[in-house]
């Protein structure tokens, strides 16, 4: 294991903890040493349980093969194997999910989170860290508020929002202020998890409906570009967002149609274009080892950005965006696309543990 950071994984054996298996294999500062998911799959070696439904090329990794998986439901067994964990559980209640989380935390363990029970915690942070690895902080006031030493709850957002959110951020930064927002998302069966949606639901066929979906889109980006005040997040005003989320026949990329209207002062197409290609956030600042680097890639082709052309750009952490042109509607209109498994999920909490490390709360 040599000095690297040993690490596990709740709900190990679905589509998202699968992912950060196959993510972490050669990780330079972390190691999966702990593997835990359903009472169903407990006491069982990890390649017996997901060899059959393995969603990530032949094998499964060498060094995870031979784990024993652990009942989740029971953080006491993860105490003395591991530093932190990634929770990718799928519970029957947020309520559950959130308890389960906060159990972890109390024991000391501190949970790196892609469920969305915790979204709503005011003093937990919900990381995109090119946008606001600033929130980090919050999980002081956390750990004071409750008690804890060394645990703690951070979170990622909806995977859809992966898609926008960081180009939107870079032109509020460069100082045009969003008013509103119209997004129209395709998003792949891999979001669903494993099994996911039935294939006679999916194949031929586009199902304008994903149960929570519209309403994630429409509240998360304002606690993301909200601001720390007394030991909590507060959300931002705006933008005001409008969304229409579809689950489309594609396995791996979600991809979103957006228009913006921009405050008094408006960018023209060129400056947008020059924004996105030179933005850099503090990952990228950092090098830390996930992030892409070049956050935001400008496709020029008229039918780019295109899931199975793009999405693996940069690990599958960049964000990529195309069509960019004036909306007769708003003020500009443009296409992004992201890899929903990875930035969306996996890889955007390995991005978020490497910030916890880097600003020493993982230590
Ligand atoms: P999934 O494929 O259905 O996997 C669910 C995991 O939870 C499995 O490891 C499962 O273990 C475990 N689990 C189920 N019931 C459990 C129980 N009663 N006790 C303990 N563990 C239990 O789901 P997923 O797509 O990976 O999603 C995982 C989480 O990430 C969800 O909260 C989801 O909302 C979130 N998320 C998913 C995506 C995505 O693109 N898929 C993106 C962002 C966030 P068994 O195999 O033993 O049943």
């Amino acid at each position: 294991m040599g000095d690297k950071i040993p690490v596990g994984i709740l709900g190990a054996t679905g589509a998202v903890g699968q992912n950060y298996i196959f993510l972490l294999q050669d990780h330079p500062w972390f190691e999966v040493t702990y593997v835990a998911a359903s009472p169903r799959s407990a006491g069982k070696p990890y390649r017996e349980v997901v060899e059959s439904r393995w969603l990530l090329g032949a094998n499964v990794p060498e060094g995870v093969r031979d784990l024993v998986i652990e009942d989740a439901n029971d953080p006491s067994k993860a105490v003395g194997k591991c530093r932190f964990v990634f929770s990718a559980l799928e519970l029957d209640s947020k309520d559950e999910i959130k308890a389960l989380e906060n159990s972890y935390a109390a024991l000391g363990i501190p949970v790196v989170s892609n469920a969305s029970a915790h979204r709503w915690t005011d003093d937990v942070p919900m990381l995109i860290p090119e946008i606001n690895a600033d929130h980090v902080a919050v999980i002081d006031a956390q750990k004071k508020a409750h008690g804890w030493d060394k645990g703690f709850v951070a979170v990622k957002p909806n995977c859809s929002l992966q898609s926008y959110m960081t180009p939107i951020w870079a032109l509020m930064k460069a100082g045009y202020e969003v008013k509103r927002m119209f997004v129209t998302t395709l998003q792949a069966v891999s979001g669903a998890g494993y099994p996911g949606v039935p294939s006679l639901d999916m194949i031929d066929n586009v199902v304008p409906y994903i149960g929570g979906e519209e309403e994630k889109s429409e509240k998360e980006p304002l606690k993301i570009f909200g601001s720390l005040a007394d030991g909590k997040i507060v959300n931002a005003a705006g933008p005001l967002v409008a969304a229409h989320c579809n689950r489309v026949p594609v396995i791996n990329g979600h991809t979103a149609c957006v228009s913006l209207e921009f405050g008094e002062k408006k960018p023209s197409l060129a400056e947008v274009e020059k924004i996105w290609t030179e933005f850099r956030g503090l990952p990228q600042e950092l090098g830390l080892p996930f992030a892409p680097k070049q956050p935001i890639i400008v496709r020029h082709e008229p039918n780019r950005p295109q899931p199975r052309r793009d999405r693996d750009e940069d690990k599958g952490m960049a964000v990529s965006v195309g069509r960019l042109r004036d909306c007769p509607l708003f003020d500009i209109r443009f296409v992004g696309l992201s890899h929903n498994t990875v930035r969306g999920a996996a890889g955007g909490g390995i991005l978020n543990a490497e910030l916890l490390k880097a600003k020493g709360y993982l230590a």
